[in-house]
């Protein structure tokens, strides 16, 4: 299609041709897309996938509780007005094994597998200037080429277990969420030690403290999370919903978080009585959700003063259900703003501690210093035995991905090289000196900070319409200009400074990471705005991307 030899391998199949027009890396909801929408536009494409199967963030984070916490009628893909009125969402919101079945029925319906080569990890990717090539090397020792390649290798995809030492000899068996196993772990009887209390671990503690003999929590900064409140989902509520479906997702592109039904608000939290704001809390809290609850006022991610409202009325939610003052207050987290954490969304969290076989231990007054045979020891004090432990301790977020393929125009530096200092791209889409690279969903856009899918398809469809444009004018290279990714990055950076989220040491700075720069990774200028920004980057002729023929 842009006029590239193609040679296919001797089978004839598009899964082995070591030329095509595009390379995708990772086949979670972002390569699934970009394959589907990148073929109806008649290019032929590889997809490269580390795992055994196809899924991502949903293949792997099997953990007991996995759900994503934004509702499934919303986290699903928009693009087939077919698939999201044939696709029944069982519960209010979506289950791990309930998601990988949706993504396993997409990938079916549209045929996409042809094209996905599973088991194997794109290691490196260098680009000739001369030829307008990329070629990729596979851990396998495959290499394949095409003019574009296209990242969607995850933000949160890169696990991390933190170095602490003597881990290899713990005798008893340990897991990370991101990397559970396929076949699930049974901790009956067993004594179990929960290493984290983000996201993950806030969904999985009520689960193991179920189903073990003894759960000790170990907690190093203490997170808000409400209530989900999940539920069957109502008939009548998913018959309105889609009657009303596509207007709903017009009306997503328009909010700041990617996600409809949600009215904006009208009032600044100092502006009314303590009364109006208590009441209007309360519903939120009964109704369910994060971003609801975080757009009860329009500045509660700015203000501190009216940021500390809504963060007092969930400690006290939290003094009112947990039994044990200590404990309560333990979980109360008092070191930073409400929300500038990622928000964790809970069934019977907070509640879990009232079990007579938990336990919360904090480990930042008191650290943890080492894996022990038997258990773990913290300056103080040693804990176990333990039958396992799990770690729900996270991920290299944003830039872990990329930064472990050696991805290189020449001899150049490495993009992990160029992005020592932090990452820096042009709307998270391009990184100036690495032309026809583009990233979906990359650090400098909003992602993780939306609905996930609908920025997925935002950026996927930004893309498509870019390579129509490409091919369309006989242009054959397309790059970042380095004048207008430091105004995008410098953007980035002044919406991040307006708000509160720099106020939290969090997996969105990078400071989950020892020696990792901090620096604030998602745009957080909302989704709205930023398409608007992009589609009217494209309009301009892709204004602030060099095109050459
Ligand atoms: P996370 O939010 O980064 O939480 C990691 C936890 O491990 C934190 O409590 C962290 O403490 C702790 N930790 C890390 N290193 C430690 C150490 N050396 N000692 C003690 N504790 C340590 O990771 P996550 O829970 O996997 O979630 C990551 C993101 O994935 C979420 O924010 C969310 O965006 C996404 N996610 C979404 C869902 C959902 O949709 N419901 C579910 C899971 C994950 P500190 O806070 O002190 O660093």
């Amino acid at each position: 299609m842009f006029d590239t030899a193609t040679e296919t391998a001797a089978d004839g199949q598009a899964g082995t041709q070591r030329h095509c027009d595009a390379i995708v890396v990772g086949a979670g909801l972002g390569g699934l897309y970009a394959l589907h929408r990148l073929r109806g536009l008649g290019l032929s494409v590889r997809v490269f996938e580390a795992g055994s199967d196809i899924g991502g963030t949903w293949f792997w984070n099997r953990y007991p509780g996995a759900r994503c916490d934004v509702e499934s009628m919303e986290y699903s893909y928009s693009f087939s007005n077919d698939l999201q009125q044939d696709w029944k969402w069982p519960e209010r919101y979506g289950t791990q094994p309930e998601i990988l079945r949706y993504i396993n029925h997409v990938a079916d319906r549209f045929d996409l597998r042809r094209d996905i080569t599973l088991n194997t990890r794109v290691r490196a990717a260098r680009f000739d200037r001369e030829a307008g090539l990329w070629t990729i090397e596979t851990d396998r020792g495959e290499r394949v080429s095409a003019p574009f390649c296209v990242m969607a290798s995850g933000n949160l995809s890169t696990p991390r277990v933190p170095d602490f030492k003597g881990l290899e000899n713990f005798r008893g068996k340990w897991y990370h969420t991101g990397l559970w196993p396929q076949e699930g772990v049974d901790f009956t009887g067993q004594r179990v030690a929960v290493i984290g209390t983000g996201s993950s671990g806030v969904q999985m503690i009520p689960l193991v403290a179920a189903q073990a003999d003894q759960l000790t929590v170990f907690q190093r900064t203490a997170n808000f999370s409400l209530p989900a409140r999940n539920a069957p989902l109502d008939p009548a509520r998913e018959r309105a919903h889609k009657e009303q479906y596509e207007a709903r997702r017009r009306a997503a592109l328009d909010t700041p978080f990617g996600i409809a039904g949600h009215p904006a608000p009208t009032k600044a939290a100092w502006e009314v009585s303590e009364e109006e704001r208590e009441r209007a809390f309360e519903a939120k809290w009964a109704e369910g959700g994060s971003i609801s609850f975080l757009y009860s006022y329009t500045d509660l991610l700015v203000n501190k003063e009216s940021n500390d409202t809504a963060a007092e009325f969930v400690r006290q939610k939290i003094r009112a259900i947990v039994r044990n003052p200590a404990t309560a207050e333990l979980l109360a987290p008092k070191d930073h703003p409400i929300g500038t954490k990622r928000l964790c969304l809970d069934t019977n969290y907070y509640e879990t501690y009232n079990r007579n076989n938990v336990a919360l231990v904090d480990v930042r007054a008191d650290p943890i210093q080492e894996i022990t045979a038997t258990g773990l020891r913290t300056r103080d004090r040693e804990y176990g035995p333990f039958d396992a432990i799990a770690f729900a301790t996270g991920f290299d977020a944003m830039t872990g991905a990329l930064r472990e393929i050696d991805i290189r125009v020449a001899d150049g530096p490495a993009l992990a090289e160029e992005w020592e200092a932090g990452p820096r791209t042009n709307l998270g889409l391009m990184v100036a000196g690495f032309p026809n690279m583009f990233i979906i969903t990359g650090p400098g856009s909003p992602s993780v900070k939306t609905q996930m899918i609908l920025a997925i398809e935002q950026h996927t469809d930004w893309i498509a319409d870019c390579l129509s444009h490409l091919r369309a004018n006989g242009y054959r290279q397309i790059e970042a200009e380095p004048a207008a990714q430091e105004a995008w990055v410098r953007h980035v950076n002044e919406v991040a400074d307006s708000t509160l989220y720099p106020l939290a040491n969090s997996w969105y700075t990078g400071a989950n990471i020892p020696g990792k720069p901090r620096v604030f990774m998602p745009y957080v200028g909302g989704f709205a705005g930023y398409k608007k920004t992009c589609d009217a980057v494209a309009a301009n002729g892709y204004e602030g991307f060099a095109l050459r023929r």
